[in-house]
């Protein structure tokens, strides 16, 4: 018998959920009938897939109301729940219009005149997705989608602490029959994750660097291939020649949306000396204007912070901050609300680099603003990290252009914050300790569930020229 996990809710710190994770025996089982359900999945086509994923969508739709109540009790915020929903569906759409076009075999003629090419694709049978807590149905989905569709058949393992989304996924899942074979989401902690990397043809993996290490590290064993999404501590630089209105908005959106618990949240900000103190005002200025999501969840725009162990962190790299000489400006600490754990926007100043709060990912809504005096400085705070995932420039175009060629980080925002999480077609790899594999955005996101297969095709009946002989 496994053992039941209890599931906290952020909002009151009770825990009122249980999953039970499947025993190792019967989740290898299950991986077994998915692996020999995908044969019809794949057999199906292209349309036959992308009219199940339609119908999906459809039933999702239906019972969306129980889809948003799970997820706002999982994450304890509204206005980001119903983003997310929205967020899925469209990417079920998006994804829907781009694979006709992506998956199509090509032939063609070689450099041998008598050799012909064929050159397909073949998905990967198995996926297996584990995915974390901060945005849940997105983050479990953003990968199975794209895989569905390349023929692949998909078992997710979101994360423990918020788990309460699959319920109504799995409803709408079982009433589309050609899917209820090839999608299924188990639950679970990290044991359930490690077990299922033991059973399927790839592993998709978000989450922290410590957990990608042991993923990759299973995966290698395997041979099979992993793709990593992990933490960042992503840079804002803003120079003399920006919008300052512009970019303290932008910036205090992108550290502090979703209370800051985002992989490509601006951790840092680097602001040129002279314009620094009007710069922090104006952002302490801003941050004031918003409001916990408290007593009720339609309040603010500000929700609890979801995962308690987050929590903790936060508070430590704050009183690490303050205790090294950081000057706190508006929020600062983490409160207990209601059971449940809180921060307001928090700006930093008389920060360094000997501070977590500049080099460890915080994954709360905590804007730490250093000053620079030249570029090359800020290039070089900005790329003194273990992480590289994105980061955002402020700046006259040319000047911001120039500067995002020297940050050693896949995605690049300029004038404007984060925004990879709202524009899809751009691929990046994650740099250093953020991640490996393949871009999971743009048109590459989906050709990484397939492996390339060439057929050579010889098309005359004289011997190839590299044969031996005949002895003539
Ligand atoms: P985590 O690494 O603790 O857990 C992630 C998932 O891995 C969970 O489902 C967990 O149950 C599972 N897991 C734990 N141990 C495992 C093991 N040994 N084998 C297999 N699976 C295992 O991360 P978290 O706290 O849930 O998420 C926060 C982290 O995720 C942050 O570092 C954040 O930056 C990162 N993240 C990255 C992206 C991205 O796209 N780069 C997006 C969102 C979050």
């Amino acid at each position: 018998m496994t053992k039941a996990i209890e599931v906290r809710n952020p909002r009151t710190g009770k825990f009122d959920y249980v999953i039970i994770p499947p025993p190792p025996r019967l989740l290898a089982q299950q991986c077994k009938r998915t692996r020999r359900a995908q044969i019809r999945w794949q057999q199906l086509g292209l349309e036959g897939r992308i009219e199940a994923l339609q119908q999906w969508k459809k039933a999702i739709l239906s019972g969306r109301d129980r889809l948003t109540e799970a997820l706002v009790n999982d994450t304890g915020r509204l206005s980001t729940s119903v983003l997310e929903i929205d967020s899925f569906l469209s990417s079920i759409d998006r994804w829907c219009k781009l694979a006709p076009e992506l998956l199509q075999d090509s032939a063609k003629n070689t450099a041998i005149p008598f050799i012909a090419l064929q050159q397909t694709s073949v998905p990967y049978p198995l996926v297996g997705v584990i995915s974390p807590w901060n945005f849940p149905l997105l983050l479990s989905t953003i990968d199975t989608i794209p895989a569905l569709l390349a023929g692949c058949a998909v078992i997710v393992k979101p994360s423990e602490i918020a788990p309460r989304f699959v319920a109504p996924l799995k409803t709408a899942i079982s009433a589309v029959p050609e899917l209820r074979d090839v999608l299924t989401f188990v639950e679970g902690a990290g044991e359930t994750g490690s077990a299922l990397i033991e059973n399927v043809d790839l592993v998709c993996f978000t989450g922290s660097v410590a957990t990608g290490r042991k993923v990759a590290e299973a995966a290698a064993k395997r041979f099979i291939p992993a793709f990593l999404e992990l933490g960042g501590k992503d840079p804002a630089i803003v120079l003399e020649s920006a919008n300052l209105e512009l970019a303290t908005s932008a910036i205090l959106w992108g550290s502090v949306v979703n209370t800051g618990q985002s992989c490509l949240s601006i951790e840092r900000i680097y602001v040129a000396e002279s314009i620094f103190e009007k710069f922090y005002h104006q952002l302490v200025a801003k941050a004031y204007r918003l409001q916990l999501a408290y007593p009720t969840v339609e309040s603010g725009e500000i929700g609890p912070i979801i995962a308690e162990k987050q929590a903790a962190i936060i508070s430590d790299h704050l009183l690490d901050a303050v205790e090294k000489g950081a000057v706190i400006h508006c929020g600062g600490v983490v409160e207990d609300l209601g059971g449940g754990w809180w921060c307001r926007p928090t700006v930093l100043t008389q920060v360094n680099h000997s501070m977590k709060v500049m080099t460890e990912e915080t994954f709360g809504p905590i804007m730490p603003i250093m000053p620079f005096s030249t570029v090359e400085e800020a290039v070089s705070l900005a790329n003194d990290s273990i992480y590289g995932l994105s980061a955002a420039v402020f700046a006259s175009e040319a000047e911001a252009l120039e500067i995002a060629q020297q940050i050693d980080a896949g995605g690049i925002s300029i004038n404007d914050a984060a925004l990879t999480a709202i524009m899809h077609e751009g691929e990046k790899n994650a740099f250093k300790f953020s991640g490996l594999g393949g871009s999971r955005m743009g048109a590459a996101a989906l050709k990484r569930f397939m492996r390339k297969k060439a057929i050579l095709i010889k098309t005359n009946d004289t011997n190839d020229p590299w044969w031996f002989g005949n002895g003539e």
